[in-house]
């Protein structure tokens, strides 16, 4: 192998190793294992309760874990390695790698006193420092990707929930991120306005951007997923390719949960 080839960085690989997580005196994660390759679209399905949040929540150290680790690259988040302890990063690291971790939300979260193209620059400008209006011509590029081009100027408000999530979407891959989290970004939508938001999603898919993906959506978790994993109770109770996990599920929980869902 030439020195050119294993230089090659991998990009948006992460690495799960031995999560716990409590709350209180509930545990919410135990010894969470789960590895997600570079340019991988991983769907996790589960009942609510199961801990898929705190997951996601976890991989971009907005929850801190209580024992295990996660690396995203083979950089440890929100931890570094000191004399042979586990100490927490300073504020402004944890901050500059949360940049290389996109997130979209149930509830979109814009920014509603900002224009859709002001949502979308904030990040770049402020966390990244990024000249203006280099900030500006990719915001308008990514709005372009989603299909909102004429809608640069509008307030969240003036957007349809489906056109909000959109600009979410544009919004999480402002800064390059080489991983993208949704957490469930159809649930809020009425049901006419789903399609055209996984339809955005299946598009990113594509392009080889590694995806960690929480849905109820199981026809577009069957679409778009290389892999499936199935939660419960704080486990990963079972994973595999789509059609393994929905035609043949091994586990009695995942098939009470399929046959509720499907
Ligand atoms: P899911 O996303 O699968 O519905 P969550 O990760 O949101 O599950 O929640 C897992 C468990 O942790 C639930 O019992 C929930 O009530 C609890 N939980 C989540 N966030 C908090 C919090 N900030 N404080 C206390 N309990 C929480
Ligand atoms: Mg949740």
């Amino acid at each position: 192998m030439s020195l050119a080839t294993t230089q090659v960085a991998t990009r948006g690989a992460v690495a799960v190793r031995s999560v716990d997580k409590s709350y209180g005196n509930q545990q919410v994660l135990h010894e969470v294992d789960l590895d997600v390759a570079e340019g991988e679209v991983l769907v996790i399905i589960g009942p609510s309760g199961s801990g898929k949040s705190t997951l996601l929540r976890t991989i971009n150290h907005l929850d801190k874990v209580d024992r295990g680790t996660i690396s995203l690259d083979g950089e440890l988040i929100g931890y570094k390695v000191r004399n042979g302890k586990l100490h927490e990063r300073r504020e402004s690291e944890i901050l500059a790698q949360r940049t290389e971790v996109g997130m979209v939300f149930q509830n979109f979260n814009l920014f509603g006193h900002l224009t859709a193209l002001q949502n979308i620059i904030e990040a770049p400008i402020y966390a990244r420092k990024i000249p203006k209006a280099k900030a500006l011509a990719r915001a308008k590029e990514l709005l372009a990707r989603v299909g909102l081009a004429d809608k640069a100027g509008a307030y969240p408000r003036q957007l349809s929930g489906g056109q909000q999530q959109r600009v979410a979407i544009a919004r999480a891959l402002a800064l390059d991120p080489k991983v993208v989290l949704f957490d469930e970004p159809t649930s809020a939508l009425d049901p006419e306005l789903v399609t055209e938001v996984l339809e955005v999603i299946k598009d990113l898919a594509k392009s080889g951007t590694t995806l960690i993906i929480v849905t109820h959506e199981i026809g577009f978790a069957r679409d778009v997923a290389d892999r499936i994993i199935f939660m419960d109770s704080g486990r990963v109770v079972e994973q595999g390719t789509p059609n393994e996990l929905m035609t043949n599920p091994q586990h009695e929980r995942t098939k009470s949960f399929l046959s509720k869902v499907i």
